[in-house]
């Protein structure tokens, strides 16, 4: 009996080869997302992990028609999605749009009827969610949920290995990373500068007067202002660029490809968008936060402790000069 290409058994055995290669958590996803589609007939398919507390999303990816729009983003207990995280359960609907549970997303630019979504399951908790659609309805029958549940199973492992990997280098409450991933990513971003002849740059920000926010309005208001200023920080960047909390209220994001006149643009991109979109924390206050910015420009053989300095340095000359402003080193 000779194999086919999309003979299940050939997709799955493609799958587990390419998940136990190295790869990044986005990498590892991806993989998955991308056999879902032949594997269960969908023409859309998301992966939605959770962080830590289960509560907000950590990282995610999807595949087929939208593949291109926004990654996905999860809310507790909305949409089928928060329902299986919440009951542990796979959903399988022939039209979805019929069912109580579902969420029309307005930004959605494809047809959403026949919808499965299957937990992730490790070490007795639901991590993360595989999700499989299709334009017309009664598309998946019950072996189309046996092999979702196949595929989800043999793809937990690696992904759970990688999901521990991330979580241990990731700050919880902005969801940035942490300082310790830093110096190595770093060093991995100036070693592929190297080697493409490619600029890197990175800014070093610091929150301004941040110790009179927590004084105002209270320590659980900065953290939601630390929240807010990250997100603001993600919205004014690329997805390339690697945003890492670095202490505090200050944080370094390095930026691949990125020459120096670049760098100064994005910096007072960020520099502009923080200190005009005030931060709405759960008080109901709106905190309006500056930031001052250094940035600097990475040198051939460089090294990473070199590069931060000068950064930092810059970031002080900007406090120094008034704040709310970018200096280049
Ligand atoms: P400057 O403009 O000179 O940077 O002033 P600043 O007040 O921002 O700087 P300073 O270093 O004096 O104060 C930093 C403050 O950040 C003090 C500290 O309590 C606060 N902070 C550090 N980490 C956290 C955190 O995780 N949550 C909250 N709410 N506050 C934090
Ligand atoms: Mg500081
Ligand atoms: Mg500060």
């Amino acid at each position: 009996m000779a194999a086919e290409a999309h003979d299940p058994l050939v997709l799955l055995l493609e799958l587990t080869r390419k998940l136990a290669r190295e790869a990044t958590l986005e990498e590892s996803l991806a993989v998955v997302t991308d056999a879902a589609l032949p594997l269960l007939g969908a023409d859309h398919s998301s992966i939605r992990l959770l962080d830590e507390d289960g509560l907000a999303l950590l990282c995610g990816a999807r595949s087929g028609l939208g593949k291109s729009g926004t990654v996905p983003t999860f809310a507790p207990n909305r949409g089928v999605v928060g329902w299986v995280v919440a009951h542990g359960e796979a959903v399988r609907l022939d039209d979805a749009p019929l069912d109580p549970r579902f969420e029309a997303r307005a930004e959605q630019s494809f047809s959403v009827r026949s919808l499965m979504a299957l937990p992730l399951w490790s070490a007795g908790r639901v991590i993360g969610v595989l999700s499989v659609s299709r334009g017309e309805v009664g598309c998946f029958d019950d072996r189309a949920e046996l092999l979702g549940s196949l595929l989800a199973n043999c793809t937990v492992p690696s992904i759970e290995r990688a999901r521990l990997e991330r979580l241990a280098v990731t700050d919880s409450r902005t969801r940035t990373f942490n300082r310790r991933y830093l110096v190595p990513r770093l060093e991995a971003e100036m070693a592929r500068a190297s080697r493409q002849g490619s600029p890197l740059s990175v800014l070093l920000m610091d929150l301004d007067h941040f110790k009179q926010v927590n004084d105002d309005h209270g320590h659980a208001a900065g953290d939601q202002v630390l929240e807010g200023f990250a997100d603001r920080v993600r919205t004014a960047t690329r997805a390339q660029d690697v945003l890492v909390r670095w202490g505090g209220e200050e944080f370094v994001l390095v930026m691949p490809d990125t020459s120096e006149e670049l760098a100064a643009k994005v910096a007072e991109r960020i520099r502009s968008h923080v200190a005009a979109t005030p931060i709405r924390v759960a008080k109901g206050a709106d905190i309006t936060q500056t930031v001052s910015i250094g940035t600097a420009t990475w040198a051939p053989g460089e090294s990473a402790k070199s590069l931060e300095g000068r950064a930092d340095a810059a970031m002080y000359e900007a406090k120094r000069q008034g704040r709310d402003r970018v200096v280049s080193a």
